[in-house]
């Protein structure tokens, strides 16, 4: 049993030693931190919130639940090209958390601010009495003018994606139980996806440049697209048979086809979605094997407006904008 921990001790034995490699954050110990940002760069902020029951499950392993937290917002970093130097935290725990989660809490951020090699420049912990909330902004730096952004697409750019697609979703219904006919492994696998992501922190730096414009995958590849060609003023194309699947996706496409709505509107996977120049594709597959990462060309950006997923037989594939309702004519 625990008492609520008191803020004070909290900062000072848990999330201080955090802010050790970073001057700036001043040891925790005042009411702001300062921030440095080279001549010539640009500082690129982005924050997230995640709420205990909505971005993930309540009884998620705490440490987990941290780098997750860390992890979303440094895709959003590597999405602009950034690298990611500071981080806030803003937490709202709950009345009744105990001293044992806030420890393997804090463990969580302590293993993720050395794995990025980043700082906890700051924050703030309150209690509340509603679910475990959690808004996290990092903060990452760009060469000035060069940051990647959703609206330089150009008609006729080739549309790239890092990873595999559709194990974040996948994952969450591995990660509730779900998924049952497929192997432990693979549903291990894809939970694993669901609850840790792999931001492209390498690969988004490396990118500027090279790709034209870029942006995450958090809420599904369709969807996100459709952010990116509104933002550029322009349509593009998929081809739903590059869309690049780990083995275990694959596995669940093989045996129900109707979840390849899922992988191409699921969430959750913080890979990247970039377009570039057809003369870049060199350049692009010697970043893949410089940086460890897949890039697979999965369509190309047209005049126009919206996304069109297109079939091996080249016929439109119908995805409704939540779930789905038809594909190739099946009903729901
Ligand atoms: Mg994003």
């Amino acid at each position: 049993m625990s008492t609520q921990p008191d803020e004070f001790a909290l900062i000072a034995e848990l999330f201080a030693p955090l802010a050790a490699s970073y001057p700036g954050a001043l040891g925790l110990t005042d009411d702001a931190a300062l921030l440095e940002v080279p001549d010539g760069q640009q500082l690129v902020v982005t924050v997230d919130a995640m709420v205990a029951g909505v971005h993930f499950l309540p009884d998620d392993p705490p440490d987990l639940v941290a780098r997750k937290l860390i992890r979303v917002n440094l895709s959003d970093l590597a999405a602009k090209g950034a690298v990611p130097f500071a981080v806030l935290l803003a937490a709202s725990f709950p009345t009744d958390v105990s001293m044992a989660w806030l420890t393997t809490f804090a463990a969580g951020l302590k293993q993720d601010v050395e794995s990025y090699a980043i700082a906890l420049i700051g924050g703030d912990t309150v209690s509340t009495p509603g679910p475990l909330t959690l808004s996290l902004t990092a903060f990452g730096r760009v060469e000035a003018g060069r940051a990647l952004l959703r609206r330089h697409a150009q008609v006729g750019d080739r549309l790239w994606v890092s990873g595999t697609i559709g194990d974040g979703a996948l994952g969450l219904l591995a990660a509730q139980g779900g998924l049952l006919d497929l192997s432990a492994e693979h549903r291990d696998a894809l939970a694993d996806r669901y609850r840790l992501p792999r931001p492209r922190s390498l690969l988004g730096p490396r990118l500027v440049g090279v790709a034209r414009a870029a942006m995450d995958v958090s809420d599904g590849l369709v969807q996100d697209l459709g952010h990116l060609c509104r933002a550029s003023g322009v349509g593009a194309v998929v081809e739903a048979d590059k869309v690049p699947l780990s083995a275990a996706a694959r596995a669940v496409v093989a045996a129900d086809q109707s979840r390849l709505a899922t992988v191409l509107t699921g969430g959750d996977d913080y890979e990247l979605l970039f377009t570039a120049p057809r003369e870049g594709t060199d350049l692009l597959l010697t970043l893949a094997r410089e940086t460890d990462t897949s890039l697979t060309e999965i369509g190309c950006i047209t005049a126009g407006t919206g996304v069109t997923v297109l079939d091996r037989d080249g016929q439109a594939v119908l995805l409704p904008r939540q779930g789905w309702r038809h594909f190739r004519g099946e009903p729901a």
